[in-house]
């Protein structure tokens, strides 16, 4: 979308142009688009005149040159030698910071990257190439810098919960989080989680606080939903991912979460993704509803940049003109953030379709195509769900669902984790699972 306001949008000259500074009209989930004409990039432009003028096309040839040299002078990768030492890597931190900007070591297989931002002003290599255990400074060519493959060349590893009885997510096992859209009471919670982890889902979802189209809608339990979680999380050994909605309430979330959720409207409130980018928590970012990639990777740089490296993308169908589905979901983008992004992906079929017979095929196709997991809404009595209960499956749907993607995941060398307690719960329930409201 923003690719084809800044293509289709009459560039103008030196001369004042009406268009100048213009907002664009909000899209139906984001805010007013700044006109690209009026953004102040400091190239000479032509005047206003017809779209398809030859000065045009150099308009947009200048333009995208200018972005490339701009953000390639800006920003820069220390790759460290193989063999440098702790003692080297503090080094060239110490180097980045005294000058001002922010250092971010970012250790691999086979050597240690640093990445730089807050930098304005283009850094000379030489200053950093001097100093031991450095084998060159590069340019870094994408306006994403810390999500980059340039940055990190190895796929990132995500660690949810203790190092014992945790998750990795990225890695050659895929992981699974299921639950109910939101949180409507205890015992639905316990029936969803108790069902669930035992087809072999380790993460279970559900939101507490809900982010609704209409403000009349169920809002979520709020805090009181957060403590069914906790007590889910013991019962039943399940990771909790559930969803914050804005930096005001992000503190009590980040109390009781395992995973802090971004939802797809709040992809780009930089204030929450600052917020979270703060956290010690992993961070699961959905895709915004009309997001480019390129949009979607910068959100995920926001987080990386306040110092949290744990992301999680979620690909979650973005608005089409399509009808027959909720959202298109858009399983293209998956080969594409692999190529560019070293951080993990997964799929929600649930809000990707909005159709819960087209769940289990898109969730088969999520992982052929090399998600890293799947994140599914599953309720116990999908007719008697507070939201979303259309595109939720039953327990029973679920299992085969796991069955189907356990099958698919093995034709590319893949597996699901699926924990060693699958089949059982933690311990018995020491009270009848009853009503708690
Ligand atoms: C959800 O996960 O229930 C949700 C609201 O998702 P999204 O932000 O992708 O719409
Ligand atoms: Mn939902």
């Amino acid at each position: 979308m923003g690719e084809l306001v800044k293509d289709l949008t009459p560039p103008c000259g030196p001369e004042p142009c009406p268009d100048r500074g213009r907002q664009l009209p909000p899209t139906d989930d984001g805010p007013p688009v700044q006109s690209p004409v009026g953004a102040g990039h400091g190239v000479p432009l032509p005047s206003c005149s017809g779209i398809a003028s030859r000065e045009n096309r150099d308009y947009t040839v200048d333009h995208r040159l200018e972005a490339a040299r701009g953000s390639k002078e800006g920003t820069m990768l220390i790759v460290m030698k193989p063999h440098a030492n702790e003692e080297d890597v503090r080094r060239v931190c110490q180097r980045i910071e005294t000058l001002g900007y922010r250092a971010h070591p970012m250790p691999g297989a086979q050597r240690t990257a640093i990445g730089i931002t807050g930098n304005q002003d283009p850094l000379e290599p030489e200053q950093f190439e001097s100093l031991p255990g450095v084998a060159e400074a590069i340019p870094v060519s994408k306006p994403y810098k810390l999500v980059s493959r340039e940055v990190k060349d190895e796929d990132s590893l995500i660690r949810v919960g203790s190092a014992e009885a945790g998750v990795t997510i990225g890695g050659r096992e895929l992981a699974i989080i299921a639950g109910p859209c939101a949180v409507e009471s205890r015992e639905q919670v316990f029936a969803a989680a108790e069902r669930v982890r035992r087809a072999g889902a380790r993460l279970f979802r559900g939101g507490a606080f809900k982010p609704r189209t209409s403000p009349y809608s169920f809002q979520g339990l709020g805090g009181e939903g957060l403590k069914i979680l906790a007590e889910a999380r013991r019962e039943f050994g399940l990771l909790i991912v559930t969803e914050t909605i804005d930096p005001e309430n992000c503190d009590l979330v980040e109390e009781y979460a395992d995973v802090l959720q971004i939802g797809a409207r709040n992809m780009q409130n930089f204030s929450l993704l600052k917020r979270v980018g703060r956290s010690k928590k992993p961070v699961l970012l959905k895709r915004g509803l009309s997001a480019t990639l390129e949009e979607f990777l910068m959100a995920a740089e926001y987080v990386l940049s306040e110092g949290n490296y744990n992301v999680i993308l979620c690909e979650r169908g973005v608005r089409t003109f399509a009808d027959h589905t909720r959202n298109t979901l858009d399983l293209s983008v998956i080969p594409a953030v692999k190529r560019l992004s070293h951080l993990p992906i997964i799929v929600d079929p649930s809000h990707g379709t909005g159709k819960r017979d087209k769940v289990i095929p898109l969730a088969r196709a999520a992982v052929a195509v090399g998600a890293d997991g799947l994140i599914v809404e599953v309720h116990p009595e999908p007719e008697a769900a507070l939201s979303d209960g259309y595109q939720s499956l039953d327990p029973a749907q679920f299992e085969a669902l796991m069955e189907q993607v356990s099958a698919i995941a093995g034709v590319i060398g893949r597996t699901v984790d699926r924990g060693a307690g699958a089949g059982s719960r933690m311990k018995e329930p020491a009270t009848s699972v009853s009503t708690g409201d």
